[in-house]
């Protein structure tokens, strides 16, 4: 190896007319707006198609003969000044947030995410979390959103996948080239790039930062491949998951504290952080250090404060799936750190164990996060139940149902989802307000008023687009792996463009069952070869590097698919991203999602697919859940979940089949004289009105806003100003909490018993509480009441508060109210004493409850 002694970037020289592709390639807004991404098409269709879509990588393999001829050519000049001032109007239009919160207009949010999905041409994601970091990023630019995006600049990001002649997967790891992505250094005051340093054990990493732009919206990525720092820290940012726990640890300090660093280096320190997952976690810890320097606070000050100002998403429906260090490998990393900041060994165990006690226990990232964040949630309705039940032992004496983790249920970026041809038909028959209000469902129902002639031609370019691209796929696989060419002439003939297309593409995780469709074989062979109405199939999912279950499933696919019986019924591509994703969510009659309940957070292809007109098929996990309405698609089982797992898969691939084949096929195979599936259509527009208003990231952002960022700013703000005045008074108040509240006593409940009461009338109670050190205004008192089940506990709990009354002689403040008799039935109610703080999200987030 010969390494160069200097190193110089060659650019295309652009001629001076052009200079608007420019600025269109470094702004990824082109790549959800339909005509900026026809006008980088333009230049040359089958590069693009070869250079991932890369405008910068087209730019820079276009012959300067080329250049100088589109400089020169009138209709190109118009379409690149129409798609110009079109970025150049998105910029500067007013938005939602700034008509709506004027007076919030010191808000900036980072959003600290491991990955992010923007497009294939940054391969910085590997899948689900990435993509809707993504699509996080493109609805805040949309809606206006303060916000910036953090993560890490790969090196090599995340594996390419191909498969063996067994049909097992193999992964490349090939290196970012940095000059051809949309990257732009962030310099200092000289003009040098910025460094920043972070601190990993004994070593004193520096990172560079670069920003790509995203609409409105920045997002930072740190890079330590920089000849500043050894070969062994310049590998941390080599690869996304790849490595073991101690690459990750690492990973993960760059990405929380030299995120942050970065941010301060920058002069952008947020009013919010929100974090993507534990990954980002440690977040926290940087910006308290910066508060204790800044302020002279003690930690615990700098945590009330930095708290108030910290919103964290969880998306691990398993315990297994969280990260979490070993104790000392924290220690070792961030030892010095930490007690730097007065942290001892018993502090941080606090800090990232559920049981701080328990020295079996590791540091976990979701338990650091959540006990960091003010605000936290789940990313979908049945999610936000299992992930309650699942962190409730944080929240002692709390039911599940009240464990402070909300749920905002996940979206997708319409617009970077659509086809081309369906964003014109939604142009024309809904307006063009459908882009600018996504989640409007009145513009929505305009979808009724589609020629149904005219909805189903659309989809069917779409399907046929999809089986040429992926016959294209399947010969260039054959091809590599050195097939026979007769072989690879067949591949011309597997799939059939008029076919009912299903396609299952996703992670292959072992909970996802990809094979399941294949439990029975002969009867899935007798349906996708019936002559009359056949059926197809594509397959397509990496499995994680280290996965072996996900690898076998994917062998099991491939497998299936080369039997004669299915050779030309069912395909899998290779190597899928969101290249691939847009193809198959475009061009499927319907969407396959089989897993186990209730292991999927949420999903989001199935929304794609639906934007897209097409109708999902899955089990009511997830999104689903939420999305399915008996007419707008078909659900697998009724949401049961299940102990035998073997069982549940004969169960639930016996009516997968059956669906297909009793409702699928005969639905979509039922045409009129006009050839339409009349029935079929008036699915995919039910499916569509009720679905993409809502399942948007449009509807997502801003109910983060709503929900997280703005309540957050609001918070940190009080709590911070004036020399963090409200925030030492909370952290005096939480410690006189914890030090004093087992004090706390319920002494005595007087209500009327055994009463029988009518429907309207109310049962008054009256409560008298030993408050201890403290005064009434420090507590909620709650009347905690509902129907009783079978064995006497309190379901569906409702809860109403109780007025101070008075006090006793000896000291014992007497609560009062009263329980409304709404329905008819047996009741009961209890009584409990809660910490009440006006600068609290509310009275459960301190975990202290006393009961009657
Ligand atoms: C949308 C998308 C995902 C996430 O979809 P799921 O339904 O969660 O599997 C994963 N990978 C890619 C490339 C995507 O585009």
């Amino acid at each position: 190896m010969i390494g160069p002694i200097r190193t110089y970037t060659v650019l295309p020289k652009l001629p001076e007319r052009l200079r608007p592709l420019q600025t269109l390639a470094y702004n990824m807004w082109w790549s959800w707006n339909a005509d900026a991404v026809a006008l980088f098409r333009r230049i040359n269709p089958d590069l693009f198609e070869a250079l991932d879509h890369s405008p910068i990588r087209l730019l820079g393999a276009t012959p300067q003969s080329r250049l100088e001829e589109l400089a020169a050519d009138d209709a190109f000049l118009a379409h690149m000044d129409r798609v110009a001032s079109a970025l150049e109007h998105y910029l500067n239009a007013p938005t939602w947030y700034s008509a709506n919160f004027p007076q919030d207009r010191t808000l900036w949010v980072a959003y600290f995410s491991a990955e992010f999905g923007i497009h294939e041409s940054i391969p910085v994601y590997s899948g689900g979390l990435g993509v809707l970091a993504g699509d996080h990023l493109k609805s805040a630019s949309d809606l206006g959103i303060p916000l910036c995006g953090v993560s890490l600049m790969y090196r090599e990001g995340y594996f390419r996948q191909y498969l063996n002649a067994e049909g097992w997967q193999q992964e490349r790891y090939p290196e970012n080239d940095f000059f051809t992505l949309p990257l732009l250094p962030v310099q200092d005051e000289q003009g040098k790039p910025l460094l920043v340093t972070v601190p990993i054990s004994n070593r004193q990493v520096k990172l560079r930062i670069w920003r790509v732009q995203v609409g409105r919206v920045p997002l930072y990525l740190l890079d330590a491949n920089i000849p500043e720092n050894s070969a062994e820290d310049r590998a941390i940012t080599a690869q996304l998951y790849g490595g073991d726990q101690h690459m990750r640890i690492q990973q993960e300090i760059v990405l929380g504290i030299g995120g942050i660093r970065a941010l301060r280096a920058m002069g952008k320190m947020p009013t919010v952080c929100h974090m993507n997952e534990g990954h980002a976690a440690f977040t926290a810890l940087e910006r308290i250090r910066i508060l204790m320097e800044e302020q002279h606070v003690d930690v615990d000050t700098a945590w009330e404060a930095v708290k108030a100002g910290s919103c964290f998403t969880t998306h691990t429906p398993v315990p297994a799936g969280n990260d979490v260090f070993p104790l000392d490998m924290v220690e070792h990393y961030l030892g010095d750190y930490l007690r730097s900041m007065g942290m001892d060994r018993q502090r941080w165990a606090e800090l990232g164990r559920v049981h701080p006690q328990n020295e079996q226990e590791p540091f976990g990232m979701t338990v650091l996060a959540l006990k960091m964040a003010n605000v936290s949630n789940a990313v979908s309705k049945l999610h936000g139940v299992v992930t309650r039940k699942m962190w409730k032992d944080l929240w002692p004496g709390l039911p599940p149902q009240e464990v402070p983790i909300i749920h905002i249920t996940n979206g997708v970026h319409t617009q970077s989802w659509l086809s081309p041809e369906i964003a014109t038909l939604y142009d024309r028959y809904l307006g063009i307000q459908w882009v600018e209000k996504p989640t409007d469902f009145a513009i929505w129902r305009r979808v009724e008023q589609i020629p149904d002639a005219e909805l189903w031609r659309t989809h069917e370019r779409a399907r046929e687009r999809l089986v040429a691209f992926a016959r294209q796929r399947v010969k260039a696989q054959l091809k590599r792996r050195g097939s026979p060419p007769s072989e690879i002439a067949a591949a011309d003939e597997v799939l059939d463009p008029d076919a009912l297309t299903i396609g299952f593409a996703r992670r292959f995780a072992t909970y996802k069952r990809g094979d399941l469709v294949f439990r029975n074989p002969e009867r899935l062979a007798q349906l996708v070869n019936n002559k009359d109405r056949p059926v197809q199939f594509i397959f397509s999912g990496k499995a994680h590097p280290r996965d072996q279950g996900g690898k076998e499933l994917i062998q099991r696919v491939v497998h299936f698919s080369r039997r004669p019986e299915f050779r030309r019924r069912v395909v899998f591509i290779e190597d899928y991203d969101m290249n691939v994703a847009r193809h198959l969510i475009q061009g499927v009659d319907v969407w396959l999602n089989n897993p186990r309940r209730p292991l999927e957070a949420s999903g989001t292809s199935g929304m794609k697919a639906a934007a897209n007109g097409g109708l999902n098929l899955s089990i009511l996990d997830g999104w689903w859940c939420e999305g399915y309405d008996g007419d707008n698609g078909w659900a697998i089982g009724a949401g049961e979940e299940y102990t035998d797992l073997t069982y549940q898969d004969e169960v639930e691939s016996r009516a997968l089949l059956e669906i297909i084949e009793n409702d699928i096929v005969p639905v979509f195979y039922r045409r009129g004289a006009d050839g339409l599936p009349r029935e079929w259509i008036r699915r995919m527009k039910r499916s569509i009105l009720t679905l993409v208003p809502f399942f948007n990231t449009n509807r997502m952002v801003e109910e983060y806003t709503e929900k997280c960022y703005l309540p957050s700013h609001r918070r940190s703000l009080q709590l911070t100003a004036d020399q963090v005045q409200q925030a030492r008074a909370l952290a005096e108040w939480r410690r006189r909490l914890r030090k004093d509240w087992n004090q706390i006593r319920i002494v005595h409940v007087d209500a009327p018993t055994h009463e029988t009461l009518r429907v309207g009338a109310e049962f008054p109670v009256k409560v008298r509480v030993h408050l201890g050190p403290f005064r009434p205004d420090d507590v909620d008192v709650q009347l905690y009441y509902g129907a009783l089940d079978a064995v006497g506990e309190i379901v569906d709990a409702r809860v109403a508060p109780l007025q101070p009354n008075g006090a006793t002689a000896d000291g014992d403040v007497l609560f009062t109210g009263s329980v409304p008799c709404s329905a008819s039935g047996q009741f009961g109610f209890s009584v409990r004493v809660l910490p009440k703080n006006p600068f609290l999200p509310h009275s459960y987030e301190p975990g202290l409850v006393t009961w009657g």
